[in-house]
């Protein structure tokens, strides 16, 4: 039920985790985190509180890039298996969720009956289908946009794709969420109250649009691929 995501400079994990915790009063009974290096890709995931995933975070690895997440379990028990991110079967792509997703069993069955699923969650569909069709369009901005399109339901979705440490992919519909805006960064966030900590420059997003979010720029596209111009808007840091 809350969305985090960071890229740019510094370090991803105390910035995901700080906001992760300012998400807390909405409640949630998992929470993890994925983060990303120059070589590497590490996820963390707890049942329980965000002091526990703090705890389980290996504080020595240096990432500049990562998505995390609060989850509201509906569909699947709270467990770690069942928190995300959840992971597409080759281990590339890496997704936070937020929502529901109401044809995920017709998308497993039309899409995915191939699938090993590792988690009883209607998001880890959504994570498997970018990869499928990854692989077969060889493009991931293209497969993000094609399982968009098949999604009926509520999200907001932050995407990290193993293979390329430059970019967060992000979307939404009839859920919140926020890109930030920073010096050499730019964050991803249900609420802006996340990430005021950082910024206090947030660009809206709206549903079905496609967000590439990276480092120095951010760009909105509509569903048929064209771009988007949209003002940020201050939030008062002290409200
Ligand atoms: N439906 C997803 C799940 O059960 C996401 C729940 C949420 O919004 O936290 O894992």
């Amino acid at each position: 039920c809350g969305i985090v995501g960071y890229i740019g400079e510094n370090d991803a994990k105390g910035i995901l985790l700080n906001g992760l915790e300012k998400l807390e009063y909405r409640g949630y009974d998992s929470a993890g985190i994925a983060v990303q290096s120059t070589n590497d890709l590490k996820l963390f995931k707890v049942k329980g509180r965000i002091a526990t995933l703090r705890e389980a975070v290996d504080e020595t690895f240096d990432a500049t890039v990562g998505i995390g997440h609060t989850r509201w379990a509906t569909h699947g028990e709270p467990s770690e298996t069942n928190a995300h991110p959840h992971v597409s079967q080759s281990g590339r792509y890496i997704l936070v969720h937020n929502g529901v997703i109401e044809n995920y069993q017709e998308l497993k069955n039309d899409y995915l009956a191939d699938i090993d699923f590792v988690s009883e969650t209607d998001t880890e569909v959504i994570v498997q289908l970018i990869e499928q069709l990854a692989n077969e369009t060889g493009s991931t901005i293209e497969a993000f946009r094609k399982t968009i399109a098949l999604l009926e339901g509520s999200y907001a979705i932050a995407l990290l794709d193993k293979k390329d440490k430059e970019t967060i992919y992000v979307a939404k519909n009839k859920s919140p969420l926020l890109v930030g805006l920073g010096e050499g960064f730019n964050v991803v966030s249900s609420d802006s109250m996340a990430m005021l900590q950082v910024t206090d420059q947030f660009v809206e997003l709206m549903d079905e649009e496609l967000v590439i979010v990276q480092e120095d720029q951010v760009t909105i596209q509509k569903l048929d691929g064209t771009n988007v111009n949209r003002e940020p808007f201050e939030v008062d840091m002290d409200l």
